[in-house]
């Protein structure tokens, strides 16, 4: 199936072509080439965001009178593959993707006042305390205790896994208010200032190294009482509110684009008189991955269809969310395979020997990039989980 623009939707490609030209720096190009995790450092995440607040371009998703671009589906689309192929900064969700749609959906007036416009300036940068030690999958049974205390509640307790806690200034979370009936009853959803006395924020490294996610502890922590989304003990319903959002899939032009990177990578790795994507074994292995991705392109679209008309992303969120988790992971797997080709018919590599790495430019990430991505099937739910849902709330199981 071949899927064209109309004249209109080229004249935008267009218009975001000469934009990213103008706007886009090597130097932010070469940060996202270079990230080897799944979030890109804050600095440099921050500063493309300030480019495009500048713009009006930084919240496609948002509703126009909020501050968004009142871009159509199609436009969405167009933006999110061209930024991709340009390699501009993928910017944090936490702030512009989880809570801004969730304090549209949910806030007061007045928080909608406060919040939103600092979000869209980059002022304010959000870190998400959902989970703790022992309530990742099984969220509802968290335990950081909110105690009311006239009009602030105080908070004890952990949260953990928590990314760029470190950077944030600002956190939404869930608190326990009260044991309920049912584990999802009691649980209320408030915002909180990262900078609030009580507050400790513990790094946790990756295997690779990078850092990217923290343990937050809480040691009677005041927050006051206006800071809260919905009613006392009714969190649950805004906590699934957001994770619709969490889980909107939208990265196969990412993929497609990681794929590419393999496949310079292995056109670069000399194997018996020509290269590495000449080997029959291995070319069938990207073959296969760029099928799977045409498939998941075409799952993507189908929710872009459900979503212009006006309905939320929905359980099949989850779906998008697995099928990315996969062929990212898939993606790093051929990267690696495809470097220790390439260890293979470099000379020297003795013990001891520190010469600066042998492959073709790009190999030497492989290797942080496949641990870091194990967290892409687990971060926001884990891959057992999603399919939970859509065995429950789209096939009905
Ligand atoms: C890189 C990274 C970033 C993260 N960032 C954040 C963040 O910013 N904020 C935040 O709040 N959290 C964050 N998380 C936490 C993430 O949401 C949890 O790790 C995830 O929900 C899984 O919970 P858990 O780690 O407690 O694992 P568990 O829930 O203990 O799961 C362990 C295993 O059991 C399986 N399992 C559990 N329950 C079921 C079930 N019912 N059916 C089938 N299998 C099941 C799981 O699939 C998994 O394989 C992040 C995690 C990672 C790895």
């Amino acid at each position: 199936m071949k899927i064209s623009f109309s004249k209109e939707h080229e004249a935008f490609r267009d218009e975001v072509r000469t934009f990213l030209d103008a706007s886009l720096t090597d130097e932010l190009r070469a940060a996202q080439r270079a990230c080897p995790g799944i979030f890109l450092d804050y600095e440099d995440n921050i500063r493309w965001h300030r480019i495009l607040h500048a713009k009006g371009w930084v919240a496609p998703g948002w509703p126009k009178e909020y501050g968004g671009t009142g871009w159509d589906l199609v436009q969405r689309y167009i933006w999110t593959t061209e930024t991709t192929l340009a390699s501009a900064p993928s910017l944090a969700p936490m702030g512009l993707g989880m809570c801004g749609p969730m304090l549209i959906g949910h806030g007061t007036q007045a928080q909608k006042d406060f919040y939103l416009p600092r979000i869209l300036s980059g002022e304010d940068y959000w870190c998400q305390g959902y989970s703790e030690p022992g309530s990742g999958s099984d969220l509802a049974s968290l335990k950081l205790a909110a105690r009311r205390d006239g009009e602030d509640y105080v908070l004890n307790g952990t949260k953990i896994w928590t990314t760029h806690a470190h950077c944030a200034n600002r956190m939404f979370c869930l608190v326990r208010t009260r044991a309920g009936d049912k584990p999802q009853h009691g649980i209320t959803f408030l915002l909180l200032d990262m900078d609030t006395p009580g507050i400790t924020v513990d790094p946790i490294l990756f295997a690779s190294g990078t850092h990217e996610v923290n343990q937050v502890f809480f040691d009677d922590v005041r927050v006051p009482v206006i800071n809260r989304v919905g009613e006392e003990d009714q969190g649950w319903t805004v906590a699934k509110y957001l994770l619709e959002f969490e889980r909107g899939g939208g990265g196969t032009a990412a993929h497609r684009s990681a794929l590419e990177r393999v496949r310079r990578l292995a056109g670069a790795i000399p194997l018996d008189g020509g290269t590495l994507l000449d080997d029959e074994d291995f070319k069938a292995k990207i073959d296969e991955t760029a099928v799977q991705l045409e498939a998941n392109q075409f799952t993507e679209f189908r929710i872009m269809a459900a979503l212009s008309k006006g309905q939320n992303p929905g359980p099949e969120s989850s779906i998008m969310k697995n099928l990315g988790a996969d062929i990212g992971q898939r993606i790093t797997e051929l990267a690696v395979e495809a470097t220790g080709f390439s260890v293979l018919v470099q000379p020297g590599g003795e013990a001891g020997d520190n010469r600066p790495w042998p492959g073709p430019d790009g190999a030497e990430r492989a290797f942080s990039r496949y641990f870091n991505l194990r967290a892409s099937s687990i971060a926001g739910g884990t891959n057992e989980v999603q399919k939970n849902i859509v065995a429950k709330l789209v096939l009905g199981l």
